[in-house]
């Protein structure tokens, strides 16, 4: 099965020296393409040294809802700089998280809005996390506001990213089925990761069968979020086939076929406006 992982933290300590043999397991289950996102202005910069020592890598620079209040003037600056390098696919990690909440929600709303505008100004995809406290909504719903009023799924995106292109992504699939109608409504593409394995995130199975095959993704959020069989320490990129095996029988897909579509919507949604 040809497979992708959208979103692999292989800029984290915890890969520290270990990432050759991380990508190689992943090779051999067959990853084609794999995106390292930063979180802030030092994982950024360690994720162009991943695609510069692994070419098939590709990189995103941004600046997560955790790290909303820490970055300052100059790592936002260093982060603008390297949004226009070829190697960088997408703007992000960005995003609202509400669940916990570790930088204040008016400098996560800040952040949200200038890494969104930097997308836009690029023309490469935002890469957004969205949580909310279990049986809420809050941080999905302001998340649709802000896309909204930022012009994604009208004029703005549409003149950056033509109407083929995602302008935007949301990463690691949380919510309900109407939150999910809305950000595809606006354009998006979805990535579902092993979150959708844990209780509480039921509505995603739904999810899964809503969203063109176009702008279906998958991943593994690595070291994060391990799907069933996989090390609960340490989640790796190998591990992409359970999540993307589930996602090929929740939409009653031949894995093959289903491969076969997931790289190409990575190919559509991450490189063909960048010339990687
Ligand atoms: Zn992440």
């Amino acid at each position: 099965m040809r497979l992708i992982d959208s979103h692999c933290h292989l800029n984290a300590e915890r890969f520290a020296g270990d990432e050759e043999i991380v990508l190689t397991r992943a090779r051999d289950a067959g990853v084609e393409r794999l995106l390292v996102p930063g979180w802030n202005a030092a994982s950024s910069s360690r994720a162009l040294d991943l695609v510069e020592r692994f070419p098939w890598l590709d990189a995103s620079v941004g600046v997560h809802p955790h790290d909303a209040a820490k970055v300052d003037a100059a790592g936002w600056r260093q982060i603008v700089g390297w949004a226009t390098d070829p190697r960088v696919v997408a703007i992000g990690e960005t995003g609202l998280d509400y669940d916990r909440v570790f930088s204040p929600i008016p400098d996560q709303l800040v952040n949200l809005r200038r890494n969104l505008a930097l997308a836009l100004e690029t023309a490469k995809p935002a890469i957004i996390h969205v949580r909310s406290k279990a049986g809420h909504g809050d941080a999905q719903d302001a998340t649709v506001d802000e896309l909204t009023r930022l012009g994604f799924g009208s004029q703005a995106s549409l003149s950056a990213f033509g109407a083929d292109r995602p302008p935007a992504v949301i990463h690691s699939f949380s919510g309900s089925v109407a939150y999910a109608r809305r950000v595809l409504d606006l354009g998006l593409a979805i990535s579902i990761s092993g979150l959708a394995f844990r209780p509480g995130e039921e509505s995603t199975a739904d999810v899964i069968r809503l969203v063109p095959a176009d702008r279906l993704l998958v991943e593994t959020d690595s070291p994060y979020l391990s799907p069933p069989g996989a090390p609960r320490g340490r989640n790796e990129p190998e591990w992409v086939r359970v999540t993307a095996e589930w996602v090929a029988a929740r939409r009653s897909a031949a894995n093959d076929a289903f491969g076969e579509g997931l790289v190409g919507a990575y190919e559509r949604t991450f490189r063909s406006g960048t010339g990687r």
